[in-house]
């Protein structure tokens, strides 16, 4: 990410999801634009996919530190396929929020925060919370 913007591109079969990630982490009043890199840009975010039976993660988040650090999101194959629509849609924006900056939320019972950043893909929602939004102001306005 660089001057509060985004630019991704994208090599996963996973296009419903990931617009969908970007949509939702661009709701009104969000400050960070998310865009399609282009020729004129720097990219900041590649979308990919990998399979990993033996990895129990549906998405994994990395940074590639360097002068143009470079976010990834990595959808795995061999967890991804097995979900429903709703439940891919959960992992994409999850690991977006990542790529924000937004760490793990949880909690159990009376504490337990609704949170698209929830650890497992099973309990949170597919979209920002209101929970998810505040911490999204404290970091970026
Ligand atoms: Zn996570």
């Amino acid at each position: 990410m660089d001057e509060g913007e985004i630019r991704w591109t994208a090599s996963t079969k996973y296009k419903a999801e990931y617009q969908h990630a970007n949509r939702a982490w661009s709701y009104s009043g969000a400050k960070i634009k998310i865009a399609p890199d282009s020729a004129t840009t720097v990219n900041d975010l590649n979308y990919e996919d990998f399979s990993d039976a033996r990895n129990a993660a549906a998405g994994v988040w990395s940074r590639h530190p360097g002068i143009a650090a470079t976010d990834l999101i990595r959808f795995n194959k061999a967890r991804m396929d097995t979900f429903d629509a709703a439940t891919r849609r959960m992992v994409a924006a999850h690991e977006l929020g990542h790529a924000l900056g937004l760490c793990h939320k949880s909690g159990s019972g009376k504490n337990a925060v609704k949170s698209v950043m929830w650890p497992e893909a099973a309990r949170y929602p597919d979209v920002p919370t209101d929970v998810d939004k505040a911490n999204y102001r404290r970091l970026w306005g």
